[in-house]
Protein backbone atom coordinates (compact mmCIF):
# COMPACT_ATOMS: atom_id res chain seq x y z
CA UNK A 1 0.00 0.00 0.00
CA UNK A 2 0.72 3.28 0.16
CA UNK A 3 4.11 4.62 -1.06
CA UNK A 4 5.64 1.90 -2.14
CA UNK A 5 2.89 0.64 -4.45
CA UNK A 6 2.78 3.81 -5.77
CA UNK A 7 6.13 4.11 -6.56
CA UNK A 8 6.16 0.63 -7.91
CA UNK A 9 3.10 2.00 -10.62
CA UNK A 10 5.19 5.43 -11.12
CA UNK A 11 8.22 2.88 -11.80
CA UNK A 12 6.09 0.90 -14.35
CA UNK A 13 4.84 3.91 -16.07
CA UNK A 14 8.21 5.67 -16.50
CA UNK A 15 9.29 2.06 -18.11
CA UNK A 16 6.95 2.24 -20.55
CA UNK A 17 7.68 5.64 -22.32
CA UNK A 18 11.19 4.97 -21.95
CA UNK A 19 10.95 1.17 -23.50
CA UNK A 20 8.83 2.97 -26.17
CA UNK A 21 11.60 6.13 -26.88
CA UNK A 22 13.98 3.29 -26.99
CA UNK A 23 12.39 2.22 -30.30
CA UNK A 24 10.44 5.40 -31.69
CA UNK A 25 12.63 8.13 -30.17
CA UNK A 26 15.52 8.12 -32.38
CA UNK A 27 16.23 10.88 -34.64
CA UNK A 28 14.17 10.03 -38.23
CA UNK A 29 11.94 7.04 -36.69
CA UNK A 30 8.51 8.49 -36.08
CA UNK A 31 9.07 10.15 -40.21
CA UNK A 32 9.85 6.99 -41.04
CA UNK A 33 6.30 5.37 -39.29
CA UNK A 34 4.61 8.59 -41.14
CA UNK A 35 5.51 7.46 -44.18
CA UNK A 36 4.53 3.71 -43.66
CA UNK A 37 1.48 5.23 -42.86
CA UNK A 38 1.12 6.96 -45.54
CA UNK A 39 1.37 3.79 -47.31
CA UNK A 40 5.40 3.74 -48.28
CA UNK A 41 6.82 0.39 -47.96
CA UNK A 42 9.91 0.22 -50.62
CA UNK A 43 13.61 1.47 -49.10
CA UNK A 44 14.12 3.58 -51.65
CA UNK A 45 10.77 5.52 -51.85
CA UNK A 46 11.84 6.13 -47.71
CA UNK A 47 15.15 7.55 -48.59
CA UNK A 48 13.88 9.45 -51.48
CA UNK A 49 11.17 11.17 -49.41
CA UNK A 50 12.66 11.84 -46.06
CA UNK A 51 16.47 12.82 -48.02
CA UNK A 52 17.84 10.36 -45.34
CA UNK A 53 21.27 8.32 -45.63
CA UNK A 54 20.99 5.27 -46.65
CA UNK A 55 22.93 3.61 -43.64
CA UNK A 56 20.49 5.56 -41.04
CA UNK A 57 17.52 4.27 -42.69
CA UNK A 58 18.71 0.84 -42.88
CA UNK A 59 19.30 1.02 -39.28
CA UNK A 60 16.25 2.28 -38.24
CA UNK A 61 14.29 -0.24 -40.39
CA UNK A 62 15.66 -3.09 -38.71
CA UNK A 63 15.31 -1.25 -35.26
CA UNK A 64 11.58 -1.46 -36.34
CA UNK A 65 11.21 -4.50 -37.45
CA UNK A 66 13.18 -5.81 -34.59
CA UNK A 67 10.47 -4.58 -32.58
CA UNK A 68 7.72 -5.62 -34.22
CA UNK A 69 6.49 -2.21 -35.49
CA UNK A 70 7.66 -3.21 -39.42
CA UNK A 71 7.12 -6.70 -41.25
CA UNK A 72 9.94 -7.53 -43.79
CA UNK A 73 7.74 -9.01 -47.31
CA UNK A 74 9.96 -10.31 -49.97
CA UNK A 75 8.41 -8.86 -52.83
CA UNK A 76 10.79 -9.71 -55.62
CA UNK A 77 13.22 -12.82 -55.61
CA UNK A 78 16.00 -11.65 -58.22
CA UNK A 79 17.05 -9.57 -57.14
CA UNK A 80 15.93 -10.06 -53.61
CA UNK A 81 13.53 -6.97 -52.79
CA UNK A 82 11.91 -6.10 -49.41
CA UNK A 83 9.29 -3.97 -49.09
CA UNK A 84 7.89 -2.72 -45.33
CA UNK A 85 5.02 -3.18 -43.99
CA UNK A 86 3.75 -1.79 -40.50
CA UNK A 87 2.09 -4.32 -38.29
CA UNK A 88 -0.72 -4.58 -36.30
CA UNK A 89 1.20 -2.94 -33.47
CA UNK A 90 2.90 -0.83 -36.20
CA UNK A 91 -0.42 0.51 -37.17
CA UNK A 92 -1.40 2.04 -33.32
CA UNK A 93 1.51 4.42 -33.79
CA UNK A 94 -1.23 6.13 -35.92
CA UNK A 95 -2.92 8.01 -32.92
CA UNK A 96 0.70 9.71 -31.53
CA UNK A 97 1.47 10.25 -34.19
CA UNK A 98 -1.31 12.72 -35.46
CA UNK A 99 -1.23 14.46 -31.86
CA UNK A 100 2.26 14.66 -32.13
CA UNK A 101 1.58 16.49 -35.43
CA UNK A 102 -1.22 18.39 -34.62
CA UNK A 103 0.44 20.18 -31.65
CA UNK A 104 2.94 20.76 -33.53
CA UNK A 105 0.39 22.53 -35.93
CA UNK A 106 -0.50 24.49 -32.77
CA UNK A 107 2.30 25.62 -31.15
CA UNK A 108 4.87 25.75 -34.02
CA UNK A 109 3.50 25.50 -37.62
CA UNK A 110 3.11 29.20 -39.11
CA UNK A 111 1.60 28.24 -43.06
CA UNK A 112 -0.86 25.67 -41.39
CA UNK A 113 -1.06 21.66 -42.01
CA UNK A 114 1.17 20.24 -44.88
CA UNK A 115 -1.65 17.26 -44.85
CA UNK A 116 -5.37 17.24 -43.84
CA UNK A 117 -6.46 14.15 -42.12
CA UNK A 118 -10.34 13.14 -43.34
CA UNK A 119 -12.59 10.10 -42.92
CA UNK A 120 -13.04 8.11 -45.60
CA UNK A 121 -16.46 6.72 -45.44
CA UNK A 122 -17.75 10.50 -44.84
CA UNK A 123 -15.31 13.39 -45.37
CA UNK A 124 -15.14 14.38 -41.64
CA UNK A 125 -11.47 16.09 -40.32
CA UNK A 126 -10.12 13.64 -37.84
CA UNK A 127 -9.17 14.93 -34.52
CA UNK A 128 -6.07 14.65 -32.55
CA UNK A 129 -7.97 11.76 -30.82
CA UNK A 130 -8.61 10.24 -33.88
CA UNK A 131 -12.12 10.56 -33.81
CA UNK A 132 -13.92 11.80 -37.20
CA UNK A 133 -15.22 15.55 -36.27
CA UNK A 134 -17.98 14.59 -38.18
CA UNK A 135 -19.85 11.22 -37.61
CA UNK A 136 -18.00 10.75 -34.24
CA UNK A 137 -16.06 7.65 -35.41
CA UNK A 138 -13.05 6.60 -33.73
CA UNK A 139 -10.50 6.22 -37.16
CA UNK A 140 -8.12 4.54 -37.73
CA UNK A 141 -5.44 4.52 -40.11
CA UNK A 142 -7.18 2.33 -42.76
CA UNK A 143 -10.24 4.37 -42.96
CA UNK A 144 -8.40 7.56 -43.13
CA UNK A 145 -7.47 9.43 -46.50
CA UNK A 146 -4.19 12.21 -46.08
CA UNK A 147 -5.08 15.39 -48.34
CA UNK A 148 -2.93 17.93 -49.57
CA UNK A 149 -3.19 21.07 -47.11
CA UNK A 150 -2.88 24.79 -47.17
CA UNK A 151 0.78 24.43 -45.50
CA UNK A 152 1.78 22.56 -48.46
CA UNK A 153 2.87 25.01 -51.08
CA UNK A 154 3.38 24.80 -54.59
CA UNK A 155 6.64 24.13 -55.17
CA UNK A 156 8.47 21.30 -52.93
CA UNK A 157 9.73 18.13 -53.58
CA UNK A 158 9.46 15.78 -56.45
CA UNK A 159 10.07 12.02 -55.25
CA UNK A 160 7.38 9.76 -56.19
CA UNK A 161 6.00 10.02 -52.28
CA UNK A 162 5.89 13.68 -52.79
CA UNK A 163 4.22 13.37 -56.43
CA UNK A 164 1.67 10.96 -55.24
CA UNK A 165 0.75 12.84 -51.86
CA UNK A 166 -0.29 15.77 -53.79
CA UNK A 167 -3.77 14.33 -54.36
CA UNK A 168 -6.12 12.66 -51.93
CA UNK A 169 -4.16 8.77 -50.36
CA UNK A 170 -5.83 6.37 -48.85
CA UNK A 171 -3.41 6.33 -46.27
CA UNK A 172 -1.92 2.76 -45.64
CA UNK A 173 -2.78 2.13 -49.39
CA UNK A 174 0.95 1.90 -50.83
CA UNK A 175 2.44 4.63 -53.04
CA UNK A 176 1.99 4.29 -56.60
ZN1 LIG B 1 -16.78 10.37 -40.25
Amino acid sequence: MGLMALGKNYDGQSCALASTLEVIGERWTLLIVRDALYGVRRFGDFQAHLDIPKAVLSQRLATLVDAGVLERRRYQEAPPRDEYVLTAAGRELWLPVLALAQWGERNLGEHGPRRLFHHVSCGGRIEATSYCATCGAMVGPADVEVRPGPGLGAGGRQDRVSLALRTPHRMLDPIP
